[in-house]
């Protein structure tokens, strides 16, 4: 194989057909091997039984289907799977498959750490060492599908396994917005994943051009992550609000509802002990909210790492304030925390990430430590 073999997991249909066309071949021979590649997992050319030889013989000669290196696999009690895969020069993504009695949802990191630099985030403590190419986000999701597949793990008739993707590993996606869209397009074209936009969820910090951009060229839901009721608590947890303020934010959700497969948003709330959780701050919340944009409240347990400094809001705590959400008419849940013995919860995710952002940069936020798991 030559040494610059293209990586067609890196290509939606479109760019398949685009590089088939530079190749000399017709369309249809570019969706035969994207179901080749995607529905079926094959990665050998020569096992493309209806492809021309010639065909077979050309991408050999130019590309290759290639996974991401496993550095680790845990399984948890609860069926929860974790994965961390070498992405290059010292740097690891993870991927985490969660089983529920009516769908498995696939967790796919965007980047490697993460420049938003969130409070009480692992990946944010990191940094930001680069962004994921599609080829590298679409691999986890290839790789995961077909390794359960082979496991027995297929949910119906269908023979597949993983009905719900969320953008919610390590990485800011809509940070990533060039190399997300073609991977989401492949999740969701049918001659690939054919997942429903409803079921393809990319949640975000708050990149307020970018929600707009995606609500034109690939409107799936939309989970934003909000964490608290005014701009001078969302500055400290989460330093993008500085430059897209709450106000700003909720304007382009209500944009975003227009083409969204929902008519909801699902706003994240990581509940912090002491810090976002009084009954209070869940009043101004129902102020903020109530009227404006049609919502979901999702209360996520904050799942603590040594270097945040912050602890988890007690279960009455959470309790209590979803309690005023609902009582205002707001649907509101408390996300169940999967996977614990495992560090897969939500924020655990550290992967292990080489530090690139400019030491400048860093000094500019809250006080950064580079937290890194001991390497297993
Ligand atoms: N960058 C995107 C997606 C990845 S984070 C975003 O911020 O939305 C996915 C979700 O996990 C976000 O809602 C994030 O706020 C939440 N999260 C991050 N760290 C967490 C932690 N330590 N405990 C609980 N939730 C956390
Ligand atoms: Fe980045 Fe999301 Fe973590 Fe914030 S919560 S640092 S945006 S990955």
């Amino acid at each position: 194989m030559a040494m610059t073999a293209t990586n067609l997991l890196g290509f939606d249909l479109e760019g398949l057909v685009a590089y088939c066309e530079g190749l000399g071949e017709k369309r249809f021979r570019a969706v035969q091997l994207f179901r080749w590649i995607h529905q079926r997992g094959v990665a050998d050319f020569a096992l493309m039984s209806d492809l021309a030889k010639s065909l077979r013989d050309k991408l050999a000669q130019s590309a290759e289907v290639s996974a991401l290196r496993v550095l680790s696999e845990q399984r948890s009690a609860d069926g929860t799977i974790k994965w961390l895969f070498d992405v290059g020069n010292g740097d690891a993504v993870e991927s985490v498959y969660i089983p529920e009695d009516d769908r498995a949802t696939l967790c796919i990191s965007s980047q490697a750490g993460c420049a938003v630099g969130c409070r009480f985030c692992s990946t944010g403590h990191q940094g930001f060492s680069r962004n994921l190419s599609t080829a590298e986000i679409v691999a986890q999701l290839w790789f995961v599908e077909h390794l359960l597949r082979g496991e027995g793990k297929a949910r119906d008739q269908s023979g597949r396994v993983i009905s719900n993707i969320v953008m919610m590993g390590m990485g800011e996606p809509l940070q990533n917005y060039a190399a997300l869209v073609p991977a989401l397009r492949t999740f969701l074209d049918d001659h690939g994943y054919g997942l429903s936009r409803r079921r393809v969820t990319v949640s975000t910090s708050g990149v307020v051009p970018m929600i707009d951009r995606l609500r034109e060229d690939c409107p799936v839901a939309l989970a934003v992550s909000l964490h608290a009721p005014d701009d001078a608590l969302r500055d400290q947890l989460v330093p993008l609000n500085k430059k897209y303020p709450i106000a700003e934010l909720l304007q382009s959700c209500q944009r975003y509802l227009e083409a969204a497969p929902r008519d909801f948003i699902t706003f994240e709330y990581c509940m912090l002990d002491g810090v976002n959780d009084a009954p209070e701050q869940a009043e101004q919340l129902v102020k903020l909210l109530k009227g404006e944009v049609p919502c979901k409240l999702n209360l996520i347990p904050f799942n603590p790492f040594p270097a945040s400094g912050l602890k988890r809001s007690p279960r009455e705590r959470v309790l209590a304030f979803a309690e005023v959400l609902i009582r205002a008419g707001i649907v509101t849940t408390v996300r169940k925390t999967r996977g614990d013995d495992i560090d897969a919860a939500c924020g655990q995710l550290a992967g292990e990430v080489q530090d690139r952002t400019r030491a400048e940069q860093r000094m500019t936020r809250a006080p950064v430590v580079v937290h890194r798991r001991p390497s297993s």
